[in-house]
């Protein structure tokens, strides 16, 4: 299964990513974590990402894509992956299409974890991170909304949306995202 897993900051998406690789077995692939993996390396993609994270931008596409498609490449993504903060925008979406085709691959279900934007805030305050600057995290949360929430329209035409509330205790939600994955399971066995 090739899974994407789209929700805005603070929606509860690295809790769930957990689960979610456990119960597929499949690699996770967060664009976040190589991000920062890279920028704790002092690597040049690393040093070029981390004036746009620190300030909530997104990183530039050829970085990202570049990083995504040499992932892809490996081994243990033959059988599939969860993607998480990848794509992040339409030209993103496109591209990814784009790399999956070229290996005969394909997107198998696109899950949106759900959560308005005042729990988001009020979940942010509670946990006061030290990443956590609520200017930052409000301009992140605006870049979710402006670049991010049109992919779900995308998806959502081509019949690949499970939108679920993020909303509840973690294993509230999971078994939401269970049930999403069996309704991706079933889909694929009739293609
Ligand atoms: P995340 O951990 O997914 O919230 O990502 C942390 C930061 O990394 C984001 O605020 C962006 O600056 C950057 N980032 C992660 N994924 C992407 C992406 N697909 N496109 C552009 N920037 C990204």
């Amino acid at each position: 299964m090739r899974i994407i897993l789209i929700g805005p900051p603070g929606a509860g998406k690295g809790t769930q990513c957990q689960r979610l690789v456990d119960l597929l077995h499949v690699p996770h692939l967060s664009t976040g974590e190589m991000l920062r993996a890279a920028v704790r390396a002092g690597t040049p993609e690393g040093l070029q990402a981390a004036a746009y994270m620190t300030q909530g931008q997104l990183v530039p596409d050829p970085i990202i894509v570049g990083m995504v498609s040499r992932r892809l490449e490996m081994e243990d993504c033959r059988n599939g992956c969860l993607l998480d903060g990848f794509p992040r925008t339409l030209p993103q979406a496109a591209t990814l299409d784009e790399l999956l085709e070229r290996r005969a691959m394909s997107v198998d279900g696109v899950i949106e974890l759900a959560v308005p934007r005042d729990e988001l805030v009020r979940r942010m305050l509670a946990r006061k991170r030290e990443d956590d600057d609520p200017e930052v995290f409000a301009k992140r949360i605006t870049s979710f909304e402006l670049q991010t929430a049109p992919l779900l329209d995308y998806y959502a035409r081509q019949g690949k949306l499970a939108s679920i509330d993020g909303l509840g205790t973690a294993e509230e939600i999971f078994s939401r995202v269970q049930a999403a994955v069996g309704r991706f399971e079933r889909a694929a066995r009739r293609r």
